[in-house]
Protein backbone atom coordinates (compact mmCIF):
# COMPACT_ATOMS: atom_id res chain seq x y z
CA UNK A 1 0.00 0.00 0.00
CA UNK A 2 1.52 3.58 -0.97
CA UNK A 3 1.16 6.13 1.95
CA UNK A 4 0.09 9.88 0.72
CA UNK A 5 3.43 11.69 0.33
CA UNK A 6 4.23 15.43 0.80
CA UNK A 7 5.52 17.66 -1.47
CA UNK A 8 9.20 16.11 -2.62
CA UNK A 9 8.66 13.24 -0.44
CA UNK A 10 8.79 9.96 -1.34
CA UNK A 11 5.90 7.50 -1.67
CA UNK A 12 5.72 5.28 1.50
CA UNK A 13 5.08 1.71 1.42
CA UNK A 14 2.99 0.23 4.50
CA UNK A 15 3.65 -3.84 4.67
CA UNK A 16 2.55 -6.56 6.64
CA UNK A 17 5.35 -7.38 9.09
CA UNK A 18 5.10 -10.31 11.22
CA UNK A 19 7.85 -9.83 14.42
CA UNK A 20 8.69 -13.15 16.22
CA UNK A 21 9.25 -12.79 19.71
CA UNK A 22 8.00 -10.20 22.20
CA UNK A 23 11.03 -9.64 24.42
CA UNK A 24 13.02 -5.96 25.07
CA UNK A 25 14.28 -6.38 21.03
CA UNK A 26 10.76 -7.39 19.41
CA UNK A 27 8.39 -4.89 21.44
CA UNK A 28 11.04 -2.12 20.07
CA UNK A 29 10.64 -2.96 16.54
CA UNK A 30 6.56 -3.35 17.01
CA UNK A 31 6.66 0.27 18.22
CA UNK A 32 9.05 1.61 15.77
CA UNK A 33 7.41 -0.64 12.47
CA UNK A 34 4.09 0.92 13.49
CA UNK A 35 5.35 4.47 14.21
CA UNK A 36 6.58 3.85 10.37
CA UNK A 37 2.83 3.05 9.44
CA UNK A 38 3.28 -1.11 8.82
CA UNK A 39 0.77 -3.60 9.89
CA UNK A 40 2.57 -5.38 12.49
CA UNK A 41 1.94 -9.31 14.08
CA UNK A 42 4.26 -10.21 17.21
CA UNK A 43 4.22 -13.92 18.05
CA UNK A 44 5.25 -14.87 21.29
CA UNK A 45 5.74 -18.25 22.73
CA UNK A 46 5.40 -17.13 26.38
CA UNK A 47 2.05 -16.24 28.33
CA UNK A 48 3.52 -12.87 28.67
CA UNK A 49 5.80 -9.93 26.76
CA UNK A 50 8.83 -9.41 28.23
CA UNK A 51 11.09 -12.31 26.94
CA UNK A 52 14.08 -13.28 30.02
CA UNK A 53 12.69 -10.23 32.04
CA UNK A 54 9.64 -12.78 32.40
CA UNK A 55 10.32 -14.29 35.28
CA UNK A 56 9.64 -18.25 35.47
CA UNK A 57 9.84 -20.60 38.08
CA UNK A 58 9.60 -23.85 35.98
CA UNK A 59 12.73 -24.90 34.46
CA UNK A 60 13.98 -27.28 31.84
CA UNK A 61 14.06 -30.05 34.48
CA UNK A 62 14.38 -32.93 32.53
CA UNK A 63 16.86 -31.60 30.46
CA UNK A 64 19.40 -29.62 32.65
CA UNK A 65 21.95 -29.11 30.53
CA UNK A 66 19.70 -27.76 27.71
CA UNK A 67 20.50 -29.94 25.12
CA UNK A 68 17.01 -30.26 23.51
CA UNK A 69 16.45 -27.14 20.70
CA UNK A 70 14.20 -25.11 21.27
CA UNK A 71 14.65 -25.33 25.34
CA UNK A 72 11.26 -25.51 26.89
CA UNK A 73 11.32 -22.30 29.34
CA UNK A 74 12.54 -19.20 27.30
CA UNK A 75 13.66 -17.25 30.34
CA UNK A 76 17.12 -17.83 32.06
CA UNK A 77 16.98 -15.27 35.03
CA UNK A 78 17.17 -16.20 38.29
CA UNK A 79 15.15 -15.41 41.34
CA UNK A 80 18.09 -12.79 42.82
CA UNK A 81 18.57 -11.32 39.94
CA UNK A 82 19.29 -7.24 39.89
CA UNK A 83 19.82 -5.15 36.70
CA UNK A 84 23.32 -4.20 36.32
CA UNK A 85 22.71 -1.20 33.65
CA UNK A 86 21.50 1.82 35.81
CA UNK A 87 17.82 1.96 35.32
CA UNK A 88 18.73 5.49 33.74
CA UNK A 89 20.15 3.56 30.47
CA UNK A 90 17.67 1.10 30.18
CA UNK A 91 14.63 2.99 28.91
CA UNK A 92 13.46 3.58 26.02
CA UNK A 93 14.17 6.90 23.79
CA UNK A 94 10.90 8.55 24.65
CA UNK A 95 9.73 6.68 27.22
CA UNK A 96 12.30 6.72 30.29
CA UNK A 97 12.51 4.06 33.02
CA UNK A 98 11.37 6.44 36.06
CA UNK A 99 10.85 4.65 39.64
CA UNK A 100 7.07 4.18 39.79
CA UNK A 101 4.96 3.59 42.90
CA UNK A 102 2.57 0.88 43.27
CA UNK A 103 2.64 -2.57 44.73
CA UNK A 104 5.30 -4.85 43.75
CA UNK A 105 7.48 -1.75 42.33
CA UNK A 106 11.30 -1.17 43.17
CA UNK A 107 12.51 2.51 43.01
CA UNK A 108 15.68 1.63 43.01
CA UNK A 109 18.52 2.60 40.52
CA UNK A 110 19.24 -1.27 40.19
CA UNK A 111 16.51 -2.90 40.67
CA UNK A 112 15.52 -6.74 40.78
CA UNK A 113 14.13 -8.14 37.57
CA UNK A 114 10.65 -7.93 37.83
CA UNK A 115 10.69 -3.76 37.78
CA UNK A 116 11.76 -3.79 34.57
CA UNK A 117 9.17 -6.41 33.39
CA UNK A 118 6.42 -3.91 35.25
CA UNK A 119 8.44 -1.18 33.07
CA UNK A 120 7.81 -3.34 29.42
CA UNK A 121 4.38 -4.02 30.56
CA UNK A 122 4.02 -0.42 31.08
CA UNK A 123 5.35 0.54 27.70
CA UNK A 124 3.14 -1.56 25.92
CA UNK A 125 0.39 -0.07 27.67
CA UNK A 126 1.68 3.56 26.92
CA UNK A 127 1.81 2.63 23.12
CA UNK A 128 -1.07 0.67 23.06
CA UNK A 129 0.86 -2.57 21.44
CA UNK A 130 -0.77 -5.23 23.25
CA UNK A 131 -3.48 -5.37 20.88
CA UNK A 132 -0.50 -6.36 17.81
CA UNK A 133 0.81 -9.08 20.03
CA UNK A 134 -0.19 -12.75 19.62
CA UNK A 135 0.84 -14.72 23.33
CA UNK A 136 0.79 -18.22 23.50
CA UNK A 137 1.85 -18.12 19.84
CA UNK A 138 5.34 -19.88 19.54
CA UNK A 139 6.39 -19.88 15.42
CA UNK A 140 7.38 -23.30 13.90
CA UNK A 141 8.87 -22.11 10.58
CA UNK A 142 9.62 -19.10 8.70
CA UNK A 143 10.03 -19.68 4.76
CA UNK A 144 9.58 -17.92 1.58
CA UNK A 145 5.70 -18.14 0.60
CA UNK A 146 5.18 -19.29 -2.81
CA UNK A 147 3.54 -15.72 -3.56
CA UNK A 148 7.28 -14.29 -4.12
CA UNK A 149 8.28 -13.61 -6.93
CA UNK A 150 11.88 -12.37 -8.05
CA UNK A 151 11.20 -8.74 -7.25
CA UNK A 152 8.55 -8.75 -4.34
CA UNK A 153 9.38 -11.75 -1.63
CA UNK A 154 6.68 -13.06 0.62
CA UNK A 155 6.80 -15.06 3.55
CA UNK A 156 4.81 -17.73 5.12
CA UNK A 157 4.81 -18.07 8.51
CA UNK A 158 3.38 -21.44 10.46
CA UNK A 159 2.70 -20.87 13.89
CA UNK A 160 1.36 -22.51 16.79
CA UNK A 161 -1.33 -21.30 19.43
CA UNK A 162 -1.42 -22.66 22.62
CA UNK A 163 -4.98 -23.16 23.85
CA UNK A 164 -3.99 -24.26 27.71
CA UNK A 165 -1.67 -23.69 30.10
CA UNK A 166 0.96 -25.89 29.59
CA UNK A 167 2.92 -26.65 26.84
CA UNK A 168 1.04 -30.31 26.54
CA UNK A 169 -2.33 -28.59 26.26
CA UNK A 170 -4.46 -28.59 22.87
CA UNK A 171 -2.91 -26.11 20.07
CA UNK A 172 -4.31 -24.70 16.74
CA UNK A 173 -1.86 -24.42 13.96
CA UNK A 174 -2.14 -21.89 11.00
CA UNK A 175 -0.15 -20.54 8.14
CA UNK A 176 -0.18 -16.78 7.17
CA UNK A 177 1.64 -14.96 4.74
CA UNK A 178 3.37 -11.75 5.44
CA UNK A 179 5.24 -9.03 3.65
CA UNK A 180 8.28 -9.07 5.88
CA UNK A 181 9.48 -11.16 9.24
CA UNK A 182 11.74 -9.20 12.01
CA UNK A 183 13.37 -12.17 14.39
CA UNK A 184 13.66 -10.75 17.43
CA UNK A 185 13.91 -14.03 19.34
CA UNK A 186 17.34 -13.10 21.30
CA UNK A 187 20.07 -14.90 22.34
CA UNK A 188 20.00 -16.23 25.96
CA UNK A 189 18.23 -18.98 25.91
CA UNK A 190 19.85 -21.70 24.56
CA UNK A 191 22.26 -23.02 26.36
CA UNK A 192 26.02 -22.94 25.33
CA UNK A 193 28.06 -25.80 27.20
CA UNK A 194 31.96 -26.12 27.60
CA UNK A 195 33.64 -28.61 24.59
CA UNK A 196 36.93 -28.73 26.01
CA UNK A 197 36.06 -30.89 29.70
CA UNK A 198 36.43 -34.48 29.34
CA UNK A 199 33.97 -36.98 31.34
CA UNK A 200 30.98 -34.70 31.15
CA UNK A 201 29.20 -37.56 29.12
CA UNK A 202 30.30 -40.03 31.98
CA UNK A 203 29.55 -37.70 35.03
CA UNK A 204 26.67 -39.21 37.27
CA UNK A 205 25.96 -36.46 39.85
CA UNK A 206 24.29 -33.27 39.14
CA UNK A 207 24.97 -30.90 36.08
CA UNK A 208 22.81 -28.38 35.26
CA UNK A 209 23.23 -25.05 32.53
CA UNK A 210 22.53 -21.27 34.41
CA UNK A 211 20.01 -21.55 32.21
CA UNK A 212 18.05 -23.90 34.57
CA UNK A 213 19.05 -22.27 37.92
CA UNK A 214 16.58 -20.67 39.95
CA UNK A 215 17.22 -20.53 43.77
CA UNK A 216 20.10 -21.57 45.66
CA UNK A 217 17.73 -24.21 47.85
CA UNK A 218 18.66 -27.31 46.12
CA UNK A 219 21.93 -26.84 46.63
CA UNK A 220 21.93 -26.36 50.20
CA UNK A 221 24.61 -28.31 52.01
CA UNK A 222 26.27 -29.02 48.86
CA UNK A 223 30.23 -28.71 47.41
CA UNK A 224 28.98 -26.74 44.14
CA UNK A 225 31.68 -26.07 41.14
CA UNK A 226 30.36 -22.94 39.29
CA UNK A 227 32.15 -23.08 35.61
CA UNK A 228 32.42 -19.14 34.11
CA UNK A 229 33.05 -15.95 35.80
CA UNK A 230 30.88 -13.82 33.94
CA UNK A 231 27.84 -12.26 35.00
CA UNK A 232 25.89 -14.98 35.57
CA UNK A 233 28.51 -17.26 36.95
CA UNK A 234 29.64 -14.48 39.79
CA UNK A 235 26.08 -13.77 40.84
CA UNK A 236 24.93 -17.70 41.36
CA UNK A 237 28.64 -18.39 42.74
CA UNK A 238 27.57 -15.57 45.61
CA UNK A 239 23.96 -17.01 45.59
CA UNK A 240 24.90 -20.10 46.15
CA UNK A 241 27.77 -18.60 49.09
CA UNK A 242 24.58 -18.30 51.22
CA UNK A 243 23.47 -22.37 51.42
CA UNK A 244 26.42 -24.59 50.00
CA UNK A 245 29.05 -25.73 52.27
CA UNK A 246 31.72 -24.59 49.15
CA UNK A 247 31.54 -22.92 46.34
CA UNK A 248 34.39 -23.63 43.92
CA UNK A 249 34.17 -20.94 41.03
CA UNK A 250 36.70 -21.94 37.87
CA UNK A 251 37.36 -19.41 35.64
CA UNK A 252 39.09 -19.73 32.17
CA UNK A 253 41.82 -17.14 32.99
CA UNK A 254 42.25 -18.89 36.77
CA UNK A 255 42.86 -14.96 37.52
CA UNK A 256 40.75 -12.56 40.48
CA UNK A 257 39.53 -9.55 38.62
CA UNK A 258 38.39 -6.60 41.02
CA UNK A 259 34.75 -8.36 41.41
CA UNK A 260 36.27 -11.92 41.66
CA UNK A 261 38.89 -10.74 44.78
CA UNK A 262 36.03 -8.44 46.46
CA UNK A 263 33.54 -11.76 46.48
CA UNK A 264 36.65 -13.70 47.65
CA UNK A 265 37.19 -11.28 50.54
CA UNK A 266 33.72 -11.27 51.66
CA UNK A 267 33.53 -15.07 51.69
CA UNK A 268 36.38 -16.76 51.99
CA UNK A 269 35.14 -19.32 54.11
CA UNK A 270 33.14 -21.41 51.44
CA UNK A 271 34.01 -19.40 48.01
CA UNK A 272 37.95 -20.64 46.55
CA UNK A 273 38.80 -19.51 43.14
CA UNK A 274 40.06 -22.52 40.00
CA UNK A 275 41.01 -22.44 37.02
CA UNK A 276 39.67 -24.08 33.72
CA UNK A 277 38.31 -27.91 34.68
CA UNK A 278 40.70 -30.03 32.85
CA UNK A 279 38.28 -33.33 33.71
CA UNK A 280 35.50 -34.63 35.26
CA UNK A 281 35.55 -38.43 36.93
CA UNK A 282 33.44 -40.44 37.90
CA UNK A 283 33.75 -40.98 41.32
CA UNK A 284 32.81 -37.50 41.64
CA UNK A 285 36.52 -35.37 41.84
CA UNK A 286 36.40 -32.61 39.31
CA UNK A 287 40.21 -31.89 38.13
CA UNK A 288 41.16 -28.44 37.35
CA UNK A 289 44.04 -27.62 34.80
CA UNK A 290 46.59 -27.08 37.81
CA UNK A 291 46.09 -30.49 39.07
CA UNK A 292 44.23 -29.64 42.02
CA UNK A 293 40.98 -31.44 42.49
CA UNK A 294 37.53 -31.31 44.48
CA UNK A 295 34.64 -33.72 45.07
CA UNK A 296 31.38 -31.55 43.89
CA UNK A 297 27.76 -32.32 44.24
CA UNK A 298 27.10 -30.48 41.46
CA UNK A 299 28.32 -28.85 38.45
CA UNK A 300 26.93 -25.58 36.88
CA UNK A 301 28.29 -24.22 33.94
CA UNK A 302 27.52 -20.45 33.59
CA UNK A 303 28.97 -20.60 30.06
CA UNK A 304 26.42 -18.48 28.01
CA UNK A 305 24.21 -19.39 25.47
CA UNK A 306 24.21 -19.73 21.52
CA UNK A 307 22.55 -18.51 18.94
CA UNK A 308 19.57 -20.54 17.51
CA UNK A 309 17.14 -20.24 15.15
CA UNK A 310 15.13 -23.34 14.88
CA UNK A 311 11.82 -22.07 12.80
CA UNK A 312 14.05 -20.45 10.13
CA UNK A 313 14.21 -21.86 6.95
CA UNK A 314 16.05 -19.60 4.39
CA UNK A 315 17.56 -22.83 2.07
CA UNK A 316 20.96 -21.82 3.60
CA UNK A 317 20.66 -18.20 3.22
CA UNK A 318 20.91 -17.51 6.96
CA UNK A 319 23.88 -19.72 9.06
CA UNK A 320 24.38 -19.79 12.69
CA UNK A 321 27.96 -21.21 12.51
CA UNK A 322 31.19 -20.90 14.73
CA UNK A 323 30.01 -23.63 17.63
CA UNK A 324 26.76 -20.96 17.48
CA UNK A 325 28.63 -17.65 18.10
CA UNK A 326 28.03 -16.30 14.74
CA UNK A 327 24.84 -15.60 12.63
CA UNK A 328 25.60 -14.89 9.39
CA UNK A 329 25.84 -13.46 6.33
CA UNK A 330 23.94 -10.47 8.13
CA UNK A 331 24.65 -6.85 6.55
CA UNK A 332 25.11 -4.34 9.64
CA UNK A 333 24.33 -7.44 11.63
CA UNK A 334 20.60 -6.71 10.76
CA UNK A 335 19.48 -7.62 6.94
CA UNK A 336 20.75 -10.91 4.89
CA UNK A 337 21.86 -9.37 1.95
CA UNK A 338 20.34 -11.97 -0.53
CA UNK A 339 16.79 -11.70 1.50
CA UNK A 340 16.58 -7.88 2.63
CA UNK A 341 14.88 -5.84 3.52
CA UNK A 342 11.95 -8.19 3.71
CA UNK A 343 13.71 -10.64 6.12
CA UNK A 344 15.94 -8.67 9.09
CA UNK A 345 17.01 -9.19 12.61
CA UNK A 346 16.54 -6.96 15.94
CA UNK A 347 18.96 -7.90 18.76
CA UNK A 348 21.71 -10.13 17.61
CA UNK A 349 24.73 -7.52 18.87
CA UNK A 350 26.24 -8.26 22.10
CA UNK A 351 27.13 -5.75 24.56
CA UNK A 352 25.12 -2.84 23.26
CA UNK A 353 23.02 -0.53 25.73
CA UNK A 354 19.46 -1.68 25.09
CA UNK A 355 16.62 -0.80 24.62
CA UNK A 356 18.43 1.94 22.78
CA UNK A 357 20.68 -0.25 19.93
CA UNK A 358 17.20 -2.05 19.56
CA UNK A 359 15.20 0.74 19.00
CA UNK A 360 17.83 2.63 16.24
CA UNK A 361 18.17 -1.38 14.77
CA UNK A 362 13.96 -1.60 14.62
CA UNK A 363 13.68 2.04 13.30
CA UNK A 364 16.11 1.63 10.48
CA UNK A 365 14.17 -1.99 9.43
CA UNK A 366 11.29 0.02 9.77
CA UNK A 367 12.31 2.99 7.10
CA UNK A 368 13.99 1.08 4.53
CA UNK A 369 10.56 -1.46 4.46
CA UNK A 370 8.40 1.55 3.77
CA UNK A 371 11.35 3.08 1.21
CA UNK A 372 12.03 6.36 3.10
CA UNK A 373 15.78 4.80 3.40
CA UNK A 374 17.70 2.26 0.55
CA UNK A 375 19.98 -0.20 1.21
CA UNK A 376 23.28 -0.83 -0.73
CA UNK A 377 23.13 -3.18 -3.54
CA UNK A 378 23.26 -6.97 -2.26
CA UNK A 379 27.22 -7.52 -3.37
CA UNK A 380 27.92 -4.64 -1.79
CA UNK A 381 26.15 -5.60 1.66
CA UNK A 382 28.12 -9.23 1.43
CA UNK A 383 31.78 -6.92 0.98
CA UNK A 384 30.88 -5.39 4.13
CA UNK A 385 30.00 -8.28 6.11
CA UNK A 386 33.44 -9.73 4.58
CA UNK A 387 35.16 -6.68 5.39
CA UNK A 388 34.40 -6.87 8.70
CA UNK A 389 35.21 -10.53 9.71
CA UNK A 390 38.64 -9.45 7.88
CA UNK A 391 39.03 -6.67 10.08
CA UNK A 392 38.52 -8.22 12.99
CA UNK A 393 40.59 -11.15 12.05
CA UNK A 394 43.51 -8.77 10.92
CA UNK A 395 42.91 -7.38 14.67
CA UNK A 396 42.86 -11.00 16.37
CA UNK A 397 39.82 -11.06 17.63
CA UNK A 398 38.38 -14.22 17.87
CA UNK A 399 35.42 -15.09 15.55
CA UNK A 400 32.91 -15.60 18.76
CA UNK A 401 33.18 -12.09 19.25
CA UNK A 402 31.88 -11.41 16.03
CA UNK A 403 28.75 -9.69 17.05
CA UNK A 404 29.95 -8.10 20.01
CA UNK A 405 30.12 -4.72 18.96
CA UNK A 406 30.61 -2.88 22.77
CA UNK A 407 32.91 -4.85 24.08
CA UNK A 408 35.31 -4.66 21.05
CA UNK A 409 34.64 -1.42 19.57
CA UNK A 410 32.96 0.66 21.61
CA UNK A 411 32.37 3.75 19.55
CA UNK A 412 30.65 1.56 16.58
CA UNK A 413 27.57 1.39 19.00
CA UNK A 414 27.06 5.66 18.37
CA UNK A 415 28.02 5.69 14.45
CA UNK A 416 26.04 2.84 14.04
CA UNK A 417 23.19 4.87 15.39
CA UNK A 418 24.20 8.19 13.86
CA UNK A 419 24.51 6.40 10.47
CA UNK A 420 21.28 4.71 10.44
CA UNK A 421 18.54 6.48 12.33
CA UNK A 422 17.81 9.57 13.61
CA UNK A 423 16.95 8.56 17.02
CA UNK A 424 18.85 10.95 19.50
CA UNK A 425 22.02 9.41 20.48
CA UNK A 426 22.64 7.91 23.93
CA UNK A 427 24.17 9.99 26.35
CA UNK A 428 27.73 8.44 27.76
C1 LIG B 1 20.61 -13.70 33.49
C2 LIG B 1 20.56 -12.52 32.58
C3 LIG B 1 20.79 -11.24 33.09
C4 LIG B 1 20.74 -10.12 32.25
N1 LIG B 1 20.95 -8.89 32.81
C5 LIG B 1 20.94 -7.80 31.98
C6 LIG B 1 21.11 -6.47 32.52
O1 LIG B 1 21.25 -6.28 33.73
N2 LIG B 1 21.10 -5.42 31.66
C7 LIG B 1 20.92 -5.61 30.31
O2 LIG B 1 20.93 -4.62 29.56
N3 LIG B 1 20.74 -6.83 29.79
C8 LIG B 1 20.74 -7.92 30.58
N4 LIG B 1 20.52 -9.18 30.05
C9 LIG B 1 20.35 -9.31 28.59
C10 LIG B 1 18.84 -9.28 28.24
O3 LIG B 1 18.47 -10.50 27.83
C11 LIG B 1 18.60 -8.21 27.21
O4 LIG B 1 18.69 -6.98 27.91
C12 LIG B 1 17.24 -8.22 26.55
O5 LIG B 1 16.24 -8.57 27.45
C13 LIG B 1 17.20 -9.13 25.34
O6 LIG B 1 15.96 -8.92 24.70
P1 LIG B 1 15.53 -9.74 23.41
O7 LIG B 1 14.16 -9.28 23.09
O8 LIG B 1 16.60 -9.61 22.37
O9 LIG B 1 15.55 -11.27 23.84
P2 LIG B 1 14.61 -12.04 24.87
O10 LIG B 1 14.36 -11.22 26.05
O11 LIG B 1 15.25 -13.37 25.06
O12 LIG B 1 13.23 -12.20 24.09
C14 LIG B 1 13.07 -13.11 23.02
C15 LIG B 1 11.63 -13.56 22.99
O13 LIG B 1 11.41 -14.38 21.85
C16 LIG B 1 10.50 -15.41 22.21
N5 LIG B 1 10.65 -16.51 21.25
C17 LIG B 1 11.74 -17.28 21.05
N6 LIG B 1 11.50 -18.19 20.08
C18 LIG B 1 10.23 -17.97 19.66
C19 LIG B 1 9.40 -18.59 18.68
N7 LIG B 1 9.84 -19.61 17.91
N8 LIG B 1 8.15 -18.12 18.50
C20 LIG B 1 7.67 -17.08 19.26
N9 LIG B 1 8.42 -16.47 20.21
C21 LIG B 1 9.69 -16.91 20.41
C22 LIG B 1 10.89 -15.77 23.63
O14 LIG B 1 9.83 -16.41 24.30
C23 LIG B 1 11.21 -14.39 24.21
O15 LIG B 1 10.09 -13.81 24.80
C24 LIG B 1 20.51 -10.30 30.87
C25 LIG B 1 20.27 -11.59 30.35
C26 LIG B 1 20.28 -12.68 31.20
C27 LIG B 1 20.01 -14.05 30.63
Amino acid sequence: IGMAAGDGEPVLQSKSVCVVGGGMAGLAAARELRREGHAVTVMERSGDVGGQWLYDPRTDAEDPLGAAVPVRVPSSIYACLRLITPREAMGFSDFQFLPRDGPGRDPRRFPAHRELHCYLRDFCNAFGLMDAVRLNTRVLRVALAPTSTTTTRQWAVRSVRRLGCTEDDEAQEEEEVFDAVVVATGHYSQPMLPRDIEGMGEWRRRQLHSHSYRTPEPFRGETVVVVGCGDSGKDIALDLCRVAREVHLASSSGVATPAVSRMLANHGDVLRLHPRIRRLHADGHVEFVDGSSVAADTVIYCTGYTYSFPFLDTGGAVTVSDSGYVVGPLFEHVFPPSLAPSLSFVGVPRKVPVPWFFEVQARWVAQVLSGRRALPAEEEMLRSVEEHLRAREAAGVPRKLTHNIGGVEREKVYEFGEKYSDLAPLEE
